[in-house]
């Protein structure tokens, strides 16, 4: 394989040189925020809804992103074709950098920007054709009015606990509840069921990231004729649903096949789910900022 390069605040450097102060903030308290993005052959999905969720994000915390949406779509266009990668996955970490040991965002002075490019896969090939087995966990989803799940922030531990406990349990991804007992979302993706040929989701208030995919997913669903519906639901929903998939950058559309020892369905990838991921593969290499023609400022508004 050929040099990677990151792109680390206005330079791109290789690997083993792309280091970050341990005074960084994003290091020491997980202040800033960051985004998954994926280039499918050349085509970079849904850019302009990632830095829409990006800047919104920034805009939350009040992070100074120190380029405009224009100039950091070219700057992660340039990244991708440095790299020269058709296909992989994009990760966009802003902090807030540098300052003293204390909180005060309000003494580091200048964001830390990076961006790297590799190509990914988080689930081997084989379980998109037979379908995850995943359970809940006792983790709960961080309440919104306490940390919103909108911010796309690098608090993670939320999500790292799910994983543990997935872990533990020997599967590969487990579902998180709200505190009320609703189903909110994976470690790192949104959750659909399907009953009677009916989607449901559920709604932002739940606590779930308002995932790109997720919404693609909606889109799709719709336009292929289905009902789609943003309803809190709990785990009883789950397991008696026809068809369960999870939605996400890097998982993609991936069927669940069994929830807490329950068979989903029959067992294996449903009709519905199958159909949806044909039409998301198709979708994905059909649009899109084309890596190799972009004109930011014609992609983002
Ligand atoms: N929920 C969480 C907690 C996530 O980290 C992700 C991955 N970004 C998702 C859902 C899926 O969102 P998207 O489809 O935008 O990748």
């Amino acid at each position: 394989m050929s040099e990677q390069w990151i792109f680390l605040n206005g330079e791109y450097v290789t690997k083993e040189n792309a280091k970050i102060s341990v005074y960084d903030h994003g290091f020491l308290y997980g202040d800033g925020i960051f985004e998954g993005i994926r280039v499918y052959s050349g085509n970079i999905f849904r850019m302009k809804e990632h830095m829409a969720r990006l800047y919104d994000s920034a805009k939350s915390i009040m992070l100074n992103i120190p380029y405009t949406k224009e100039e950091f779509t070219d700057l992660i266009v340039e990244t991708v074709e440095r790299n020269k990668f058709d296909d992989a996955y994009i990760r966009v970490v802003v902090s807030r950098g540098v300052g003293d040991l204390g909180l005060d965002p309000y003494k580091c002075p200048k964001a830390n920007v990076v961006v790297i490019v590799e190509p990914l896969s988080i689930f081997p090939k084989e379980l998109y054709e037979t379908g995850l087995e995943i359970i809940t966990v006792a983790t709960r989803r961080n309440r919104p009015d306490v940390l919103s799940p909108k911010v796309k922030s690098l608090n993670y531990l939320n999500n790292v606990l799910v994983r543990i406990e997935a872990h533990l349990a020997n599967v590969s991804e487990a579902l998180m509840l709200n505190d009320q007992g609703y189903v909110a979302e994976g470690s790192a993706d949104n959750v659909f069921i399907i009953k009677n040929g009916c989607f449901l989701t559920p709604p932002g208030y739940v606590g779930a990231l308002e995932g790109i995919t997720r919404n693609a997913v909606i889109e799709i669903a719709k336009e292929q004729g289905y009902e789609v519906k943003e309803e809190p639901f709990t785990r009883h929903d789950v397991y008696t649903a026809d068809e369960v998939f999870l939605t996400g950058t890097a998982a993609e559309v991936i069927a669940v096949i069994k929830v807490d020892g329950r068979v989903i369905g029959d067992g294996v990838p449903g009709i519905h789910t199958r159909k949806l991921l044909e039409k998301f593969r198709e979708r994905v290499v059909a649009e899109g900022v084309k890596v190799y023609a972009h004109k930011a400022t014609s992609q983002v508004g």
